[in-house]
């Protein structure tokens, strides 16, 4: 036992000596590595920097939400375009470095887009059949919605056709449940997102909750069941918000990040204070004519144009929130900890 015992002791002071002869150089190697990584951190932090500044990354700036109707040959309300209004839309917003990102991308603030361009959200309202009609192999028909976007981003490389369906019981014009999926999932199946636009297209306004929860809930379960998706993000009909605005967001068999208006400005970033979920503005698509000569998109896009310091400019990282210092008063809390001021 004893010897052991003395042996063990030795085995120890042996071990001890050995780590005393090597201990200074591992502790250096240790202090060096450290040392090492918070230089490289520093190093990537400023090199990100640089690169925000140089493409005077603005991810305070606003956001246009386009809000697309019908796209119908012969326009009958100014919430229709035509397949021609539509490309040159769609061209404009190529043309002027913006790249879509879906609502729910915006809303949960996972906007990533290159650097030095400009996100724009496509909205599509009340799921009619001249934005989705498929052929019975799966092909869109020619001037939908979605074949037009897919025709532009083909043209476009890196230009993503991504747009938000907001969905209603009218289902593009399919009765037939099995039809039905086919269009939810063909939509899911190519990178667009089903949205949740209440049942019967109700004004929400001055309903009761139960009222209320029934509209959102029943469609949204009704999409889940076709589509196994469950909307993240809500249109309300006419822009209208219910008496508690928050009922669109929560409800018992839904829980949405984002409820979308029906007018008339550029939306806040999400980082930014001015965001508030459960009202986000969007803007009607149309020239500046009559009801739309400021506040619909020709105006808007012009005006985003001629101020660029009031835009969303990306700095191409989406774990990033980048800024000019000045505007870090705006950021929201929540997003501290991934604040690039420069
Ligand atoms: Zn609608």
């Amino acid at each position: 036992m004893r010897l052991r015992y003395l042996s063990g002791l030795g085995a120890l002071i042996a071990a001890a000596l050995l780590t005393g002869c090597d201990s200074q150089p591992e502790t250096a190697k240790l202090t060096n590595n450290k040392v090492d990584a918070a230089a490289k951190a520093k190093a990537d932090r400023a090199a990100k920097v640089k690169r925000a500044a140089a493409v005077k990354a603005n991810e305070l700036g606003q956001i246009p939400v386009l809000m697309f109707h019908r796209i119908v040959p012969k326009p009958q309300t100014t919430d229709d375009r035509s397949p021609q209004q539509f490309r040159a839309d769609l061209e404009r917003l190529v043309k002027e470095g913006y790249v879509p990102v879906s609502a729910a991308e915006l809303v949960t603030g996972k906007i990533d887009i290159p650097a030095g361009k400009h996100p724009v959200v496509l909205t599509f309202d009340d799921s009619s059949p001249s934005q989705l009609t498929l052929n019975a192999m799966g092909v869109p028909q020619k001037d939908t919605a979605v074949a037009i976007l897919k025709e532009v981003a083909a043209a476009h490389p890196g230009w993503k056709p991504k747009a938000t369906f907001y969905v209603t019981r009218d289902m593009f014009g399919k009765t037939v449940r099995e039809e039905q999926a086919q269009a939810l999932l063909w939509l899911k199946d190519n990178g667009f997102e089903l949205g949740n636009h209440t049942r019967d297209h109700f004004n929400l306004r001055g309903r009761s909750q139960k009222e209320v929860e029934e509209q959102i809930g029943s469609i949204g379960k009704e999409i889940e069941a076709l589509s196994y998706v469950k909307p993240v993000t809500i249109a309300l009909p006419y822009g209208n918000q219910p008496s508690k605005k928050n009922w669109a967001l929560r409800g018992k068999a839904y829980k949405h990040a984002g409820a979308f208006l029906a007018g008339y400005t550029p939306a806040p970033a999400p980082f930014s204070k001015a965001f508030d979920p459960a009202g986000i503005p969007r803007i009607k698509v149309m020239e500046k004519k009559g009801d739309c000569a400021q506040f619909c998109s020709e105006a808007w896009l012009d005006w985003l144009k001629k101020n660029p310091d009031m835009r969303y400019t990306s700095d191409g990282d989406p774990r990033t929130v980048a800024y000019p210092k000045f505007k870090a008063p705006s950021l929201r809390k929540a997003f501290a900890t991934w604040s690039l001021p420069y």
